[in-house]
């Protein structure tokens, strides 16, 4: 029996803080109930979570550190002991090494590929017998317009986040049985703690190559998830979808 509306159990990864925390917040607003992974800072995790339910909502904080292997089986597991199984899934968490290609590691690839790919597929692999039971399941992951069209001194970033237009494409195949849903949201560039470092001579260059002239916001981002969330957008599935002030469009 699927769950009634309203009282379905969403987990945001990256919850704390920029992107995910917005996610969150928008999901919750829609009647969702809060999984919030965060990594280390649990004073920003409670304040994520103290937000959301002093509007009303339901939100628990759970600690997972993503780039280590079996941690995301362990979270899903912790989560919907707590609160239920999670039905809807967005994987914001993430962070970015920037260097020449000259100069990566094999290493600083496997945790790039661990924490944003590798982690994505073990996520939605331990959503599976939620969503199994769901008639509107829910996967988003949150990509990158590098993963698009790349970028340099960050392939590693790039590739680990293109990776993800491919494991939302099969399982979206996957799931369609199920009527769940898989999709990738490739941001441009968003004001968060990532983009925080970029001077204003690096703000003013690239927000002149962005047709609407500006970063985006993280409450932008999370108004789409909670809408690919949302079973209005059930017959959206498979698909990157942009959100980067027209910066793609070249
Ligand atoms: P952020 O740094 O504010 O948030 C990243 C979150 O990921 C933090 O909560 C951090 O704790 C968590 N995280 C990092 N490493 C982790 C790990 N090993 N295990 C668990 N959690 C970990 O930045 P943001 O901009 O909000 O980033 C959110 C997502 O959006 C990321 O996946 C990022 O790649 C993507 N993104 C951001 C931008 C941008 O311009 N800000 C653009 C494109 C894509």
């Amino acid at each position: 029996m699927s769950q009634p509306e309203g009282t379905r159990v969403a987990l945001v990864t990256g919850a704390s803080r920029g992107i995910g925390r917005a996610c969150a917040e928008a999901l919750a607003s829609k009647g969702w109930a809060l999984a919030l992974q965060y990594r280390s800072n649990a004073d920003e995790a409670a304040a994520a979570a103290r937000a959301i339910q002093d509007a009303g909502g339901k939100a628990q904080a759970f600690a997972a550190d993503l780039s280590a292997p079996g941690e995301a089986a362990r979270l899903v597991d912790a989560a919907a002991q707590a609160l239920g199984g999670p039905v809807a899934l967005v994987h914001a968490a993430g962070a970015i090494s920037e260097k020449p290609m000259a100069f990566a590691k094999p290493a600083e690839w496997a945790a790039q590929l661990e924490l944003h790919a590798i982690s994505a597929h073990a996520l939605a692999q331990a959503l599976l017998p939620f969503v199994r039971k769901s008639d509107a399941g829910r996967f988003v992951f949150i990509g990158s317009m590098a993963g698009v069209v790349g970028l340099g001194n960050a392939a590693a970033y790039a590739a680990s986040k293109g990776a993800l237009a491919g494991l939302a494409k099969s399982l979206a195949l996957e799931c369609a049985r199920w009527k769940a849903t898989a999709n990738v949201i490739a941001p441009g560039y968003v004001e968060t703690a990532m983009t925080a470092h970029h001077d204003e001579a690096r703000k003013a260059a690239a927000s002149a190559a962005i047709p609407l002239g500006r970063y985006g916001t993280a409450a932008e981002v999370g108004a789409l998830a909670a809408f690919l969330c949302s079973r209005e957008a059930g017959y959206v599935t498979g698909q990157t979808i942009a959100i980067d002030g027209g910066m793609s469009l070249g």
